[in-house]
């Protein structure tokens, strides 16, 4: 399988590390494929970090990475921005300031990261003083969302002509031991919500996550594999794409769910059965070795 391959594009949280702690063998396998010729990717759907603060996580964790490798969701929410959007005007940013710093890279003014200035104030709410320049609303994840970003968020989206981005879907972040915090995908459901209107998403399982790599990089979708821990973002943006996709097992999905999934018969349901599954990520390390 992996000589009918030249790409690897890597999801990271569940595959190559789960928070802060690497799976054991992962550099390994990373560095080997490198060192096999491969190019390697590495796409997260967590928008909080900046391409470069990823690239010196992964090197921290003996990773061989550069910024250029990895598409994380600050860089290619700025990305879909530019290209997909054509954006003009200012963003209202419910984000991180690893997002402010990505949309500001390619020249996108941004407001509202970090504490909303009036939280807590009594005010007239469906009068706060907005920016008339602002254009686009975008949801990343952010830890100071509060109900007066959410309130701002429909006051500006109560424009019909104002845009409404959001950075990926994740409702639930897992941690050991079973337990989850909420994610992305509950912050952009309350501004939807607010809003009455759907956002467009900029994450897996958009096509857009890909077509970012492979516009940059002149893939071939035939000779990519994608490596991953979960069914309904990963596995399902992979085979859209007509990419070969391998479950690892250290993460979000099980077999179990894979099973129920061919089982359903149901062509959306389909989508998300990998091709094939291991353990870890480190189960390919004999056969990079050999
Ligand atoms: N979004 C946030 C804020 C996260 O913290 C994570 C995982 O840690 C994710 C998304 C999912 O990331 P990945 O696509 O690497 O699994
Ligand atoms: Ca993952």
């Amino acid at each position: 399988m992996l000589d009918s391959v030249d790409n690897v594009l890597i999801d990271c949280d569940g595959v190559i590390w789960r928070g802060d702690q690497a799976i054991p063998g992962s550099p390994d396998v990373i560095n080997l494929l490198k060192k096999n010729g491969k190019k390697v990717f590495f796409v997260t759907n967590n928008s909080t970090k900046t391409r470069k603060m990823y690239a010196d996580k992964l090197a921290l964790m003996g990773f061989n990475a550069t910024d250029d490798d990895v598409f994380g969701m600050a860089y290619c929410s700025a990305m879909y921005l530019k290209k997909v959007s054509k954006l003009q005007g200012k963003v209202y940013l419910i984000g991180s300031n690893a997002m402010r710093q990505e949309l500001e890279k390619v020249g996108i003014q941004q407001t509202g990261v970090g504490p909303d200035p009036i939280s807590g104030v009594q005010m007239d709410w469906a009068n706060v003083p907005l920016d008339p320049e602002v254009k686009t609303v975008v949801v990343g994840f952010d830890e100071h969302f509060s109900y007066m970003k959410l309130n701002r968020a429909l006051q500006y989206l109560n424009n019909p002509d104002c845009l409404l981005v959001g950075t990926n879907t994740d409702t639930r972040l897992p941690l050991e031991g079973g337990k989850a915090v909420p994610g992305t995908g509950c912050i952009l459901k309350a501004v939807e919500t607010a809003a009455q209107r759907q956002a467009q998403t900029v994450g897996k399982p958009n096509h857009f996550t890909y077509d970012c790599v492979a516009s940059q990089f002149g893939l071939d979708s035939a000779r990519c594999l994608m490596v991953v821990d979960r069914l309904d973002t990963d596995i399902l943006l992979g085979s859209n794409c007509g990419l070969k996709t391998l479950l690892t097992l250290t993460g979000v999905s099980t077999v179990a769910d894979a099973e129920a999934h061919q089982e359903s018969g149901c062509p959306e349901r389909v989508g998300m059965v990998p091709d094939y599954y291991v353990e870890s990520i480190a189960e390919l390390l004999p056969a990079l070795q050999g």
